[in-house]
């Protein structure tokens, strides 16, 4: 993608022109971009040892600009049969989560055609739809894609309940109360602890050591601020070895939401727990939020 627009401004840029911006400026501007065509969620990647400098985007599903891949679903994801189960309340221990890499697999996994399909896939299924309303074992990486990819999902009813550790409770309540996309971010989340997740524009490290992971404009502004003792590890779970592989990644973080400038500024989540916190990129040109 050569050209986005910029919400800041309402200017378009080429690729070219936008590295030519000031540092700060471009910094701003990065957190404002959007695709010149279906107005999708867009990011600049600055030149790296393996692509030049350029703009990607979520684009719509009918958006010229959209990459096509041949097989784009999410086709491995357990999260997927998940979808067709009937809802009932969903738990979440964050002490278990384990991270994974933050590239889906690729898609066409070559199966060994001398070996048979053992069903084991089938037989899970069949198993929990006849666990009746017994509550489902979930955890960040589905909930994170039945999110990005349901808006009828994301305005559930249905329970989730998150757990620290065995028997003590992080948040529960209505998906739609407790689990909330950037931009649902209001005052009343100030000093609130929930479930807050959406798309990274931008990523930085500060002089204390800290990793910052900002949203866009359209998303309140907000950042996740991630403590410095835990930074190495939380790219190490994920698998990232240059922070600017974070970039375009949906992200869903537990923690505790604060506004900056004494409540005047923008929202802060801060997440001092590495299991608190999943990141992921989707191959489907299709999973935009809406
Ligand atoms: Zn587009």
């Amino acid at each position: 993608m050569d050209m986005v627009f910029c919400k800041d401004d309402g200017e378009e840029y080429e690729i070219a022109e936008f590295v030519a911006l000031p540092n700060a400026e471009r910094e701003s501007k990065r957190r404002a971009l959007l695709c010149t065509e279906c107005n999708g969620f867009a990011w600049y990647r600055k030149e790296s040892r393996l692509s030049p400098a350029h703009f990607c985007a979520h684009h719509a599903e009918d958006c010229t600009f959209k990459t096509h891949y041949e097989d784009a679903s999410e086709s491995d994801d357990d999260a997927l049969e998940l979808d067709h189960e009937a809802s009932n309340t969903l738990i979440i221990n964050l002490e278990e989560e384990k991270g994974g890499s933050i590239e889906v697999a690729e898609p066409h996994p070559e199966r060994d055609p001398n070996k048979e399909f053992d069903g084991s896939t089938s037989n899970s299924f069949v198993r929990r739809r006849f666990e009746g309303d017994s509550p489902q074992q979930s955890n960040l990486r589905r909930l994170l894609l039945r999110l990005v990819r349901s808006a009828s999902f994301r305005s559930s009813s249905d329970e989730v309940v998150f757990y620290k550790r065995q028997n003590e409770v992080f948040v529960n309540g209505a998906i739609k109360n407790v689990v909330k996309r950037f931009d649902q971010i209001t005052k009343f989340d100030d000093d609130r602890s929930a479930l807050f997740w959406g798309p990274i524009a931008s990523v930085g490290k500060t002089p204390d050591g800290r990793l910052w992971l900002n949203s866009s404009k359209d998303y309140s502004s907000a950042s996740i601020s991630i403590f410095d003792d835990i930074v190495d590890d939380f790219l190490d779970l994920f698998e990232v070895d240059d922070i600017d592989d974070l970039l375009g990644a949906w992200v869903i973080v537990a923690g505790t939401c604060r506004f900056s400038g004494d409540g005047q500024g923008k929202p802060i989540i801060w997440c001092g727990t590495p299991n608190y916190i999943f990141v992921r990129k989707y191959r489907d040109p299709n999973l935009r939020a809406s």
